[in-house]
């Protein structure tokens, strides 16, 4: 993290940039990390709220994405932008324990939503090749098919229990650290590998952009990436584990 905060008078006075800003464009308000000193690597980081329309204060440029078409990503910059000194968010230096506070909740979200649409993506493409004739029999009859989505079924289902039983110890204030990672890491994957397998179902179809299964499977590309890469996760895991 580069971007800074420094105290002037009565105010806060953020300069840097960020890139990947999910609602950058359209929002309105922003909480925004900065650094609020030099001192160790994590302790030094607080949070602000900053309005749209602050001087100093600008969206860079909208990013043309792969997926999520419907969600704006934008850049956004802060030079001199002042903000007065109530806008400092919770303690100051405290921002990093705020962040990753979050970053749990976050990652338990993420897993649940990639589940909810391979899920999605497994009943639309049971609906394609039940119907789907090739050869003389519906797609269904063919052994391959059926059996390989009878097992992503069954993974997925695996992986919402690990989300039900992950997010139900979250709520009970207990450390789910490496559960979290583990489910970001896994469903981040097997949401991408459920979404090949049923653009490659839907055959042509699944390559134009008609179909739904198109769109979902360019939306599930960011689900390994967004919000800690798969390497990422792993390593959070590997950490407690050694
Ligand atoms: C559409 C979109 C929306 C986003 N929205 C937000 C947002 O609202 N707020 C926000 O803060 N961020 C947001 N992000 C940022 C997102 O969290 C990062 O892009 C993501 O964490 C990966 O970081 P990076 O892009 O810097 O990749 P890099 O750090 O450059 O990593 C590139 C790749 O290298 C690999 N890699 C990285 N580190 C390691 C490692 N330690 N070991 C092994 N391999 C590794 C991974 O495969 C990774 O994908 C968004 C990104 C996108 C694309």
């Amino acid at each position: 993290m580069r971007t800074t905060a420094r105290r002037d008078g009565d105010d806060w006075v953020l300069n840097g940039s960020k890139m990947f800003i999910t609602n950058g464009v359209h929002g309105e308000i922003f909480f925004v990390a900065a650094k609020t000193g030099d001192a160790g690597r994590n302790h030094q980081i607080s949070m602000f709220i900053v309005e749209k329309g602050t001087p100093g204060f600008s969206v860079a440029r909208p990013l043309r994405k792969h997926g999520w078409l419907s969600s704006d990503t934008a850049e956004l910059v802060f030079d001199n932008c002042r903000i007065p000194s109530g806008n400092l968010l919770g303690e100051e230096n405290k921002g990093f324990y705020a962040l990753v506070k979050n970053l749990q909740n976050e990652r338990i979200v993420l897993a649940a939503q990639a589940m909810g649409e391979a899920s999605k993506a497994i009943e639309l493409t049971v609906d394609w090749v039940t119907q789907r004739k090739a050869f003389g029999a519906t797609l269904w009859d063919k052994q391959a098919i059926r059996q390989r989505m009878a097992m992503l079924s069954a993974r997925v289902e695996a992986a919402k229990a690990l989300i039900y039983n992950t997010a139900w110890r979250d709520a009970q204030n207990q450390v789910v650290v490496s559960e979290a990672s583990m489910l970001k890491a896994l469903c981040g994957e097997l949401v991408n590998e459920v979404m090949y397998d049923c653009l490659q179902f839907h055959g042509g179809m699944g390559y134009v952009r008609e179909t739904a299964i198109e769109r979902m499977t360019r939306d599930a590309r960011i689900q390994s990436i967004g919000g800690g890469a798969t390497e990422v996760m792993l390593d959070e895991i590997a950490k407690r584990m050694g």
